[in-house]
This record gives structure tokens, C-alpha cells and sequence, in this order.
């Protein structure tokens, strides 16, 4: 009984937003984001209730608590845009259409994934499930709610689809040649938008997105493994620090530039795809000279491959080593992205350097276990002794 009377509830509301202009719908400025507790999905929430979206995000249920990154940004409900977050998994399609339905979004950020790229050739089937099909099944439950005109999607495709070099630097026009299952997931989301915009004339666009960091960046990727253990070094609690491929080249930014990005691609008058990328490489070697840099550590880099190692030059201690075990079966060489079309198009263009961006990381990372540790005096104490001036240099 209840559910017919909210099921008529969401058609009477479906059908009362359907009389409406595409262009009247739009007005009402409300986001739906898959992946909301994600590194994007946090800074994307926070972008879009600043711009006066009422935001809805798609969680999953979890045992322990996976909300870490949006948890400052719940409000009471009457102090205007606000975020709603409804229990989902991009693997059940009912459960999108239900939510689409009651949400009646005007955009959708589609950003929820397995995102790890070794973790993908574990389970690449589930990869898979997730960020190919998934994005077909909510492409699918808007068409399914009829709100093919009046919802704007955004993709988030990904410079691993790229994968073996083809040509440098890489832009919308550079063939695609995956290498891992999540760059071929990738693949099929990134053709299935492209598919239903041409076929059902929706408003979706694919954002080719290089690599954007941020102090949010789950733990188990490179640049925050890195920084993370340089923090962790800084203060005595680690010794070493072990890595996979140390001669990958990236082009990395910061997530906060990007979500901008992908804002300004639903904002155009016609739906395309466009890269995103600071136009600059590095190897992550460099990231770890970089980020030990910021801790005033030199590293020596001595011996090649699996026995190369990173001495630390005042100390002599072995701060790196190489462990094949984080190598991938099948690896990105070298990703160098070419903006000039957002440049151009979108007026987007990022603003924190790779300095910047590794300074930003080590630091919140100092700071997040300096503040976990109990006793205050000591607290500032180590700071003191880093001369790290953690609440000016961190907004
Ligand atoms: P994260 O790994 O930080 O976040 C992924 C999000 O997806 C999390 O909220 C996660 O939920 C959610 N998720 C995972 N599986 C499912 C599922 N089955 N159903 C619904 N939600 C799910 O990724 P980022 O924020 O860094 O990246 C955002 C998107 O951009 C991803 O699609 C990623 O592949 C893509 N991308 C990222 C780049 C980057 O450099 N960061 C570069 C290019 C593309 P939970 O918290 O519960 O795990």
C-alpha cells in the first residue's frame, strides 16, 4: 500500500516537471552525483551548494563509515542548498531509476567507480559491472524516468583510456588503446554516452580527465602514498617507503581545478567531450623528490629496476625501494595531456602547479596525524621543530 502511494507520489511529480520547458526545468539547479563520497564527488558537492544546487548524492551501504570526505557539509535543511544522499550501488538499475525519479535531477554527474587501476585486474569483472555498465544502466534510468531532454549528464572518462603512447600529447582526437580493465570499462562508458547523445539526442558529455590529486585522494594511490609516507618519515613513525613503477609519467593537477571543468561542460549549449590536463608531465620519482623536498630531505637515487633505491642524503637511510609487487601486468608508460580545447571552449584552465599540489598533500598529510596525535603540547612541539605553519599554509 505504501509503495503505490509513493510511486504515484514520483509519476504525479514526474509528470508536473515534464510540462515544463526544458530550459524552466533547468532552473530548479538540482544535482544527482554517483560517487559523492569520493575524492571528486566532496570537492563537487561543495562547488555545486556554493553555485545554489540543492546536491543528491548516491551512497552505498557499507559496514563502517564511507561519508569521511562530505560529513562537514550536512546542514539543517533550512538554511538553504543542501546535500541528500540516498542509498544506491550503480550495479542495481532500480534503484537508479527510483532515485532519478524522486530526485528529478537537471544534472548528473556520473562519477561513482571502481576507480583503482591495479585493483581493476583483481577484479576485473566486477570493474566491469561498475563503471561500464553502471553508466549504461543510469543513461538507461533517465530514459526510463522520460527525462532524456531535460537532464544533462557528465561522464567521468578517464586518460587511462589512452593507455599505450599513440602520440603525445594526448587530446580528444588521439586514438584509444586501453591497458587495463578499467581503462577498457572506461572505454565502453565513454563510447555508450557518446552512443545515446547521438541516438537519443541527450545532453552527455565525456570529461577526459588526467590524473587531478588533492589531500582527499584515497590512500591507496600513488601521489597520497607518497605523501602520506613523507609525512609519516617527517615524524619518525615510518622508515621506508615502498613503490611500484617509479619511472610512470603523469600529468597531475588538483581535483578542485577539475570539478570546475566538469561543471563548465554542462553549462555549453551543446554537448561534446573535452580533455582535461595541466599540458605538463612527471615521473613519480619526481613526485617523491618533490615531496621529501617539502620536508627539506634530499633523495640519492642509486641501482636500476627492482633494485633501485632512494638514500636519504644527510642520513644515508634507504627512505625508497622497489617492491614488483605494485607493478600492473600491463603498464601506462607515459600520460601528457593537451587542454587546449577546454582552454579555448570552456575558458577552463588549471590553477595549482605540481609544487603547489605536492606541498598541499605532504602538508595536510603532517597535519592530519599531528592533530590525531593525543597530547597537545607535543602536537606543537613537532610542528614547531618542522616549521610548518600548518594553519596559514592549509585553507
Ligand atoms: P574515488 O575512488 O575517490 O571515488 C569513487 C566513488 O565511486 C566513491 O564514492 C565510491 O563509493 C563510488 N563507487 C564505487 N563503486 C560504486 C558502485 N558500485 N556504485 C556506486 N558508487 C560506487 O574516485 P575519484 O573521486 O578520484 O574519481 C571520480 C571519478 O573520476 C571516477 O569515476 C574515476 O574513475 C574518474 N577519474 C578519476 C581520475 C583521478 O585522477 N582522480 C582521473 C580520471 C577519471 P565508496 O566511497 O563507497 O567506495
Amino acid at each position: 500500500m505504501s509503495t503505490s502511494v509513493s510511486s504515484n507520489i514520483v509519476s504525479t511529480n514526474i509528470l508536473k516537471v515534464l510540462s515544463l520547458s526544458p530550459e524552466e526545468y533547468r532552473k530548479r539547479k538540482v544535482a544527482l552525483i554517483s560517487g559523492i563520497t569520493g575524492q571528486d564527488g566532496s570537492y563537487l558537492t561543495e562547488f555545486l551548494l556554493e553555485k545554489g544546487y540543492t546536491v543528491h548524492g548516491i551512497i552505498r551501504r557499507s559496514s563502517s563509515f564511507n561519508t569521511g570526505r562530505i560529513e562537514h557539509l550536512y546542514r539543517d535543511s533550512h538554511e538553504g542548498p543542501k546535500m541528500i544522499l540516498h542509498y544506491g550501488d550503480l550495479t542495481d538499475s532500480t534503484n537508479l531509476v527510483h532515485i532519478i525519479s524522486k530526485v528529478l535531477p537537471t544534472e548528473i554527474y556520473n562519477l561513482g567507480a571502481q576507480s583503482h587501476v591495479k585493483v581493476s585486474f583483481d577484479m576485473a569483472e566486477y570493474t566491469g559491472n561498475v563503471d561500464a555498465l553502471g553508466t549504461l544502466r543510469l543513461l538507461d534510468a533517465i530514459r526510463t524516468c522520460g527525462l532524456t531532454r531535460h537532464v544533462r549528464f557528465y561522464q567521468a572518462s578517464t586518460s587511462e583510456l589512452y593507455g599505450k603512447v599513440v602520440e603525445t600529447p594526448q587530446s580528444e582526437t588521439t586514438p584509444f588503446y586501453p591497458r587495463s580493465p578499467y581503462g577498457v570499462a572506461k572505454l565502453y562508458a565513454y563510447w555508450i554516452v557518446i552512443n545515446y547523445r547521438e541516438a537519443y539526442n541527450m545532453f552527455a558529455c565525456n570529461g577526459i580527465l588526467f590524473n587531478h590529486e588533492s589531500p582527499r585522494r584515497g590512500r591507496t594511490f600513488v601521489t597520497r602514498k607518497i605523501s602520506r609516507a613523507v609525512a609519516e618519515i617527517s615524524l619518525g613513525k615510518q622508515e621506508c617507503l615502498w613503490l611500484g613503477n617509479i619511472d610512470a609519467k603523469r600529468d597531475w593537477g588538483h581535483a578542485k581545478d577539475y570539478i570546475e571543468g566538469m561543471w563548465l561542460m554542462l553549462q555549453q549549449d551543446s554537448p561534446d567531450d573535452f580533455v582535461l590536463a595541466t599540458g605538463e608531465t612527471h615521473t613519480v620519482k619526481e613526485y617523491v623528490d618533490k615531496a621529501f623536498s617539502v620536508i627539506g630531505r634530499t633523495i640519492i637515487w642509486e641501482g636500476e629496476g627492482e633494485e633501485l633505491v632512494g638514500r636519504e642524503k644527510d642520513t644515508g637511510i634507504i627512505r625508497v625501494r622497489v617492491d614488483p609487487k605494485y607493478f600492473r601486468p600491463t603498464e601506462v608508460e607515459l600520460l601528457l595531456g593537451n587542454p587546449a580545447k577546454a582552454n579555448k571552449l570552456l575558458g577552463w584552465k588549471r590553477k595549482v602547479d605540481f609544487d603547489s599540489l605536492v606541498k598541499e598533500m605532504v602538508l595536510a598529510d603532517i597535519e592530519a596525524i599531528v592533530l590525531s596525535v593525543r597530547e597537545p603540547s607535543s602536537n606543537e612541539l613537532i610542528l614547531d621543530d618542522l616549521h610548518v605553519k600548518l594553519s596559514t599554509t592549509l585553507s
